[in-house]
């Protein structure tokens, strides 16, 4: 497996494609389509996940659906990947990460990043946040997280400052 991160648009949104074997998932396509394009050329796209709707994450995903009839958003038309929705409001209301378990990561998106965590006043709510934040610290420690801006992390490392927030 191979996770590749660009780095798109103004807004250095993080745009993950994962690839296992020929095929791979986009993780919000936030800009710049013809550079996700080009890294995926010789690749099989079988699904774009979205972790939430704010522009800087999908600004390319009506390009991509044009380009790749066969995809659908939230849709992945492969059984190389398994994954696990998890519903994490707080940055907004239809913020969610995707688990995938046996490659021990996750796409939190917004949600938590290296170091911080989303900002809960740009549709989200604080209230959300903290249970969101509650419920993810269930999860193993040995987690990679993927954000949706700035580098990777663990979850296990994220953990210890959660309870800053609450
Ligand atoms: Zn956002």
């Amino acid at each position: 497996m191979k996770i590749k991160r660009l780095v798109v648009g103004v807004l250095s949104e993080n745009c993950y494609v994962f690839t296992i074997d020929n095929e791979c998932i986009v993780i919000d396509p936030g800009s710049e389509p013809e550079r996700i394009e080009t890294y995926i050329q010789d690749k099989k796209l079988v699904g774009i996940l979205i972790t939430h709707h704010h522009s800087d994450h999908i600004g390319a995903l009506k390009e991509l659906l044009n380009n790749h009839p066969d995809v659908k958003e939230n849709v992945v038309n492969s059984d190389k990947f398994q994954y696990e929705i998890i519903e994490n409001p707080g940055h907004t209301k239809d913020s969610v990460s995707y688990y995938f378990k046996n490659e021990k990561i996750m796409f939190t998106g917004d949600f938590i990043f290296k170091g911080a965590i989303g900002r809960t006043d740009l549709g989200g709510s604080d209230e959300s946040m903290i249970k969101s934040l509650k419920m993810i610290s269930e999860y193993p420690d040995d987690i990679t997280i993927y954000p949706g801006h700035g580098f990777e992390s663990t979850l296990g490392s994220e953990k210890e400052s959660f309870h800053f927030y609450y």
